[in-house]
């Protein structure tokens, strides 16, 4: 890592990182119990019943949750971590940021 990077450099190194994070999202996806609509359900009388993915998690004050195929989780798991993997880079985004612009502003003093 570059100490004396420039705002610029930052928004380059930025832009090239969050290139590869596709997809993206928000939440934690997990397996729950879903209803079931059949009627003498053997699935259900076993008391094993149906699970189904779902991805959950807030936006603003409200939760939610959304129902997942089960043949789509492995992407959604994928977004997820890409979703987290943003968050991190964000924050150092946010840091290298603020040392470019002080160290830029120092610079500009010296002249
Ligand atoms: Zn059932």
């Amino acid at each position: 890592m570059n100490k004396n990077e420039t705002p610029e450099e930052v928004r380059r190194w930025f832009s090239r990182a969050i290139q590869r994070l596709w997809p993206v999202a928000l939440g934690s996806i997990s397996l729950r119990k879903s209803p079931c609509i059949r009627e003498n359900c053997s699935a259900c009388q076993s008391g094993v019943g149906h699970s189904s993915y779902a991805l959950a998690g807030y936006r603003g004050e409200q939760r939610f949750s959304i129902y997942v195929p089960d043949e789509l989780a492995p992407d959604i798991q994928r977004a997820v971590e890409n979703g987290r993997q943003l968050q991190e880079l964000m924050k150092e985004a946010g840091l290298r940021y603020v040392r470019a612009r002080k160290s830029e502003r120092r610079s500009k003093s010296r002249q």
